[in-house]
């Protein structure tokens, strides 16, 4: 795993500089950290934190707030801020995330569809990549905006490398240049070393309990894009004529700045983390995606358990193994967004953060578990211990299969504590 380790550690120096750099750009002051109340005209941390957004991401603007409480909300207001009923709305990369899934056409009233937008969804090629000729196909004069989504989600699809999204945006920009192209970005900031709006989409949106909040941002979310289209999201954040100038940032404007200097490092802990439960998994038995030595663009980590008592013991073992809420057991319950059961193992400091270690899993074939997350990679270490310890005593780990896996685990120093002590 050594190599794998090192460089993700090399890409976490590359995000690092580039981060410093936009703080240093942006000139961010001690007399910025302290935030705004009411209105919160002229927050001069507002406007930095939002400068600092549009370098990374190489955008003219950005909008990043904490009263946008969600990833799906700020995907919504991207959604609902540029399309017009009769527009058309391509999904380039087959279903979306759950959520987004009710946005789109969901029972509650007020969704994309009964809005009077036309949504097609272009699935996949059998390779898993993006199909950008079944995409221009698709393209009508009405066509407004195509839409990727860079994560795999819990559709067990392919995730989409920044490589594969380069290729996709010329394509799809030769092909239908008068097209907006977005990223749902979840999962996916600091992974690479470039993001999506860097090589040739126009608008990507994302969550900042997820990558970019880098554990300590308690709300919020952000969308990047160009000035005018980023204006007209903000009119449905806020309201038509008020726009970006209104968002009090009461007192999380230090959260922000804080945690999206440290995200680089945290991701790459994170990262580290799902190599390590790749690896060990696989060892174990288990279908995995990706393997642990595949490219990765984002954090998501699929164990396939085959067995729904097994779903249900590992994300035990990740509760137990968690510095909040240890001693609480979860069962798979039905959730707002969500088509069937889900369980979610989160022992959080910040509600449903998933930057922070989490094991969730749709009650479904085939019954896998998506890890992601970890503010520490010792900590991924120590809970994936757990998790097994959880399959194991339930007899759904064969004694010999770990002991082979433990024996070839014994000799990476990069394992941390698994393997370095037999499931009691
Ligand atoms: C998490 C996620 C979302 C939705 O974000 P929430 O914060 O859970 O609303 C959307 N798309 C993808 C790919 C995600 O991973």
């Amino acid at each position: 795993m050594e190599p794998v380790f090192r460089e993700i550690r090399s890409r976490e120096r590359v995000n690092q500089r580039r981060v410093l750099k936009a703080f240093q750009l942006a000139g961010v002051a001690e007399s910025d950290l302290s935030g705004s109340t009411g209105y919160g005209y002229g927050d001069p941390g507002r406007e930095k934190l939002e400068q600092i957004y549009a370098t990374l991401f190489g955008t003219e603007a950005a909008l990043v707030r904490p009263q946008i409480a969600s990833g799906t909300h700020a995907l919504t207001a991207l959604l609902f801020g540029l399309l017009r009923p009769g527009d058309r709305l391509i999904l380039g990369a087959g279903l979306p995330y759950e959520t987004l899934q009710r946005v789109i056409w969901g029972p509650a009233a007020g969704n994309l569809s009964e809005w009077g937008v036309d949504v097609e969804v272009v699935p996949p090629a059998d390779d898993g990549r993006i199909d950008a000729a079944a995409v221009l196909a698709r393209v009508t004069p009405n066509t407004r905006m195509i839409m990727i989504q860079r994560s795999r989600g819990y559709e067990g699809g392919a995730s989409h490398s920044i490589d594969e999204l380069a290729q996709v945006s010329r394509r799809l920009k030769a092909g239908a240049p008068q097209v907006l192209l977005a990223v749902d970005n979840c999962y996916g900031e600091f992974v690479e070393i470039f993001e999506p709006t860097q090589v040739g989409f126009d608008l990507a949106a994302g969550s900042l309990i997820k990558n970019p909040g880098g554990g300590l941002a308690p709300s919020g979310g952000y969308i990047v894009g160009p000035q005018a289209a980023v204006e007209q999201v903000a009119a449905r954040v806020t309201a038509p004529g008020i726009g970006m100038a209104v968002g009090p940032t009461l007192g999380l404007i230090r959260s922000f700045l804080q945690g999206l200097f440290l995200a680089p490092h945290v991701v790459s802990e994170a990262l580290q983390g799902s190599v390590l439960v790749s690896w060990v998994m696989e060892a174990l038995g288990f279908g995995v995606h990706p393997r642990w030595d595949e490219p990765r663009t984002e954090l998501v980590q699929q164990v396939i358990l085959g067995d729904p008592e097994a779903v249900v013991a590992f994300c035990r073992g990740i509760q137990a193994a968690s510095p909040v809420d240890s001693r609480a057991h979860p069962v798979a319950a039905n959730l707002p967004g969500y088509r069937d059961p889900v369980i979610m193992a989160a022992g959080t400091f910040v509600l449903g953060s998933s930057i922070e270690l989490s094991a969730d899993g749709p009650m479904r074939p085939p019954y896998a578990v998506y890890v992601q997350g970890g503010l520490s990679l010792g900590h991924v270490a120590l809970a994936l211990e757990r998790a097994i310890a959880e399959l194991t005593q339930r007899g759904m780990v064969p004694q010999e299969r770990w002991r082979a896996a433990w024996d070839r685990m014994g000799s990476s120093a990069d394992v941390g504590s698994v393997g370095r002590r037999e499931p009691s």
